[in-house]
């Protein structure tokens, strides 16, 4: 595949940094990658991993020169980071983020945005519990969306960001902003908050120890451990910068229990048949988007 940027620097080397990195690299997508981290142990990691061309100490010399810069940092750390880049970025590159919530990020961004520089959020939604610059990969956007919420953007900007992403293998779609964090809200936010809960309510159970949580762990809450054993930064961060629409779908949640809770109370096992009957369908459209495997523990090796 062609190179789309001559520099790319990547500001956070977690998960996403260093699958973006790992991916530009297997795909000839980007001429230099620079990158930089808060710590000296992450950065001194990267280098020895080896995922970037250069690692600097600082974010104002990691994005000297950049053509697309990237914030790879939690949520809650966009505005700070923005704030400290902005005297250094190149008038006419690309600066852009992979925050999970859209809106507060264009809202802690924006007011540092430098004249001249295209700002493009966007959003990778493809993950894994892990994180740190050990646990990139190259294929963890493949086939994956990309969702961007590029309000008035520059058009050429913006299709040449659309196809750089099109080169790590994702599936580009555009959004606007609010929409995002709804529909991100309903997918992945409280289906997180959930999962946190019931892990800490299996914790919480005197009568059940720990050592038979551990043990008899059974499809059910293996799949939320999995789940809940996601960065704590990074989720914290996401409720806070998500709260309105989050707290819109738990209410909901709220409801639907309360509704299942009476079915289980008054043996209306007609109500729990149907209920799940119209769940299974939806698991069965994901698959059927190419989005997850019908592999026995969702044919996840990683
Ligand atoms: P990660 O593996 O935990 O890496 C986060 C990076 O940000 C680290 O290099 C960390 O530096 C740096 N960082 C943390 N707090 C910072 C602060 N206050 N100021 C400056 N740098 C800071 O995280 P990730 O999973 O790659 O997530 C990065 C972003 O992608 C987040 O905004 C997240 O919402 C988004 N995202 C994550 C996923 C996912 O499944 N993980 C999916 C889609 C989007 P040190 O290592 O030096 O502490």
């Amino acid at each position: 595949m062609a190179q789309i940027y001559e520099r790319v620097a990547l500001i956070g080397l977690g998960l996403i940094a260093s699958s973006m990195a790992h991916g530009m690299r297997a795909r000839g997508l980007a001429g230099e990658i620079v990158g930089t981290a808060r710590s000296a142990e992450t950065r001194d990691a990267a280098r020895e991993i080896g995922f970037c061309d250069r690692v600097e100490d600082s974010a104002a010399e990691a994005v000297a020169g950049a053509d697309l810069v990237v914030l790879c940092v939690p949520v809650g750390a966009m505005g700070a980071v923005a704030a400290e880049i902005a005297p250094h970025l190149k008038p006419g590159c690309v600066l852009s983020d992979v925050g999970s919530t859209k809106r507060a990020v264009m809202d802690a961004v924006a007011p540092h945005l430098p004249e001249g520089v295209h700002f493009i959020p966007a959003h990778p939604v493809a993950g894994t519990e892990q994180s740190g610059p050990h646990s990139g990969f190259a294929e963890l956007f493949e086939n994956r969306w990309l969702l961007m919420t590029p309000k008035g953007a520059d058009p050429q900007a913006l299709e040449t960001y659309v196809e750089f992403w099109k080169g790590l293998g994702a599936l580009v779609e555009q959004m606007e902003p609010d929409h995002h964090d709804l529909v991100l809200a309903v997918t992945s936010h409280a289906p997180h908050l959930i999962a946190y809960t019931m892990v800490g309510v299996a914790d919480d159970l005197q009568r059940v120890t720990d050592s038979e949580v551990v043990t008899f762990s059974a499809a059910g809450f293996r799949d939320f451990t999995r789940i809940a054993a996601s960065d704590p930064t990074m989720w914290r961060d996401v409720f806070l910068s998500n709260k309105e629409a989050t707290l819109e779908i738990l209410g909901r949640f709220t409801e639907e229990l309360f509704a299942l809770q009476r079915a289980i109370r008054q043996g209306d096992g007609d109500h729990l048949h149907a209920y799940f009957t119209r769940t299974r369908a939806i698991r069965r459209g994901i698959i059927e988007a190419g989005q997850d495997t019908d592999a026995p523990n969702f044919g996840r090796g990683r």
